[in-house]
Parts: structure tokens; sequence; C-alpha cells
């Protein structure tokens, strides 16, 4: 069966600045026969960063090799990948802001000079030997831009941020999507998918699969708006896609801190959450469909946000 990873450049839908970028390096490097300059991609889950460096390793026609980084222990871990690198082959590491500090530590000089050193022997009789390295890209992935070490940020000749993308760009990834696994849905239908999705793929593919299977149980042939809405409504989605964890923000944002402005870390504090992920996955969601607004004094609810959860808006503010 076909995968629904898309395999080249221009079957990637969207992030349409980002895959211009890419083009020409990857051109390039072709021409220049040379390897590709470190990237990184930071962004929400969900959003292609795998699928790129996928991408990427096909164009170039090398290989690539998967790592995250809580799986790099050891400097000997990293030395074990690094060495086994053909010329020019692509290491992705996924999460990389969890990589060890030692480990980083080692990455800077592989990935700036293609030179590996390495401690041998304990104590007194311990001394570096430095391995020569084959040329590499690394292509480096987070979702917390905040806790990548600036070193390590600055070693990476490109920095990608991906965008939240518009219902009608996952409206295209689920039409693609269907497609492969013979899905029959209407464009109408798989919009209703991409206004749910909370701006990302991985969540449209979810929701498509599970559309599917409430109209297939319930024998619909075709998957039109109605039998979309029919089976959101059975699956207890509602209009925006809103998860559990939107949702306790929304509300702590009203009840606690009377709709705001309420900093963040009051905020993370009152939900039990970590900071960074409410700031890097939770309110960019919340921002793009305008029910919460980030000013200097503090995150704001929009009138929107209140209708939705149920309250009357008193301000005319929003
Ligand atoms: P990340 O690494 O950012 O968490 P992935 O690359 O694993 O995200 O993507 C998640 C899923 O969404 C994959 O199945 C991928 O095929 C799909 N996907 C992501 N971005 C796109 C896109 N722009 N076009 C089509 N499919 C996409």
């Amino acid at each position: 069966m076909k995968s629904i990873r898309p395999q080249s450049i221009d079957e990637f839908i969207g992030q349409e600045k980002v895959v211009q970028s890419i083009k020409i390096a990857i051109q390039s490097s072709k021409s220049r026969n040379d390897h590709l300059d470190h990237i990184l991609f930071y962004g929400p889950p969900g959003l292609g960063k795998t699928t790129l460096a996928k991408i990427i390793a096909e164009e170039l026609k090398v290989n690539l090799k998967y790592a995250t980084g809580p799986s790099i222990e050891k400097v000997s871990d990293l030395a074990g990948i690094l060495i086994n690198l053909s010329v020019n082959d692509i290491l992705f590491i996924d999460e990389i802001h969890r990589l060890p500090k030692p480990v980083e530590e080692v990455l800077y000089s592989a990935m700036e000079d293609f030179k590996l050193p390495i401690v041998t022997g304990a104590k007194r009789s311990a001394h570096t030997i430095t391995l020569n390295l084959q040329p590499f890209t690394l292509i480096g992935a987070t979702t917390r831009f905040g806790l990548i070490s600036p070193p390590l940020r600055d070693r990476f000749g490109m920095v990608f941020h991906l965008e939240l993308y518009t219902p009608e760009e996952i409206m295209k990834i689920v039409l693609r999507d269907a497609r492969i696994l013979g899905v029959e849905i209407t464009e109408e239908g798989a919009y209703e998918i991409g206004k749910r999705a909370r701006g990302t793929p991985r969540i449209g593919i979810q929701l498509l699969k599970r559309v599917r299977d409430f109209s297939s149980v319930n024998g619909f042939d075709v998957i039109t708006k109605e039998v979309a809405l029919n089976a959101f409504k059975n699956l207890n989605i509602d209009d925006y896609g809103l998860n559990e964890i939107d949702r306790k923000y929304l509300k702590i944002l009203q009840s606690n801190f009377n709709g705001g402005p309420a900093g963040i870390e009051a905020i993370a504090t009152a939900m039990g959450e970590d900071r960074g992920t409410i700031e890097e996955i939770v309110e960019p969601y919340l921002i793009k469909i305008n029910f919460i607004i980030r000013t200097q004094k503090g995150r704001i609810i929009t009138s929107t946000a209140k209708e939705y959860l149920g309250f009357k808006s008193k301000d005319s503010l929003f």
C-alpha cells in the first residue's frame, strides 16, 4: 500500500516559504556535489518536520538515520551513529532539545568541521583522539525552540519555523490521503475535517480515519459535509476541534483570571502544566482561531472564546 506520507517535495502541501528555501538549498547542494547545510525545524508536533527530513533525503538520494534526543544517552552512542554515516548522509534527531549536555557538546565540532573528539583511557592516562567523519547533514527537530541552547542553534545554517496550516491546506491533505486510503470524500466533507484539525496534518489524518469508520459503520459510501458533521457530533468533537487541554486553558483564563490579562506563568501554575508546552503547543492554535490575544500585560480571552464557553460577552472591546 502506498504510504500517505508525501514522498517528494512537490507532494508536500503548504509551508510554501520553507519549501521554497529547501528547494534552493537542495539544488545548490546537488550542483556543488556537497553536503547540505544543517537544518533545524521547530514548531508544534504533527506539522511535517519528520516528513520534510525524509523528503530531503529522498531528493538528495542519501540515507537518513533517525534518532531522538533522549535515545542518544552517551557520547559513545553518538560516535557510533556518526562513524557509520556515509558521505552526505542525513542524521535526523527528533526532540533535539533533549540531548544530554555532554553529547551536545561533542556534536558541536562534528557539525562544524566533521571531527569527533573522543576521550580514551581513564584519569591520568586519559587523552583525546580526534576522528575524522564523512561530511553529513544534521536535521534537528523540536517543539521547544526556547530549550535549544544558543551554541547549538548557531550551528544550524538554516532554521525553519513550521506554522499551523489553514483549514484549506488541511482539506487538501485530507483529500490526498483519502485518495490513497481509497476513501470517498467530497471537498466539503474534507473541509469540515480541515476546520477541526487544530491546524495540524497529523490530527487531520486521524480525524479522517475516525470519520471514515463512522461512515462505513453507518453504511455511507461517501463522506459528505452532512456525514462528516454527523460523525463529529457522534464523536463529541466540537466545531473548532478543541481538546481537553485547550478547554482547560480557556476555562481557567476566564474563571480564575476573569478573562485576563493573565501572565503565562500564572496560567501554567493554575493548570498544573509546563509553561513551555502551553506556549508552544496550546496557545498557537488558540491565537490562530482568535480565541485569545497575547498582549504585553498577558493573555486575554476574546468574546468568541467566551461565547464558545457559554459566557455572555460583556465587553465591547472584542
Ligand atoms: P512532525 O515530525 O512535525 O511531528 P510528521 O512529519 O510526523 O510531523 O507529520 C505527521 C503526519 O502528517 C505524517 O503522516 C505526514 O505524512 C503528515 N503530513 C505532515 N505535513 C504534511 C504536509 N504538508 N502534506 C501532507 N502530509 C503531511
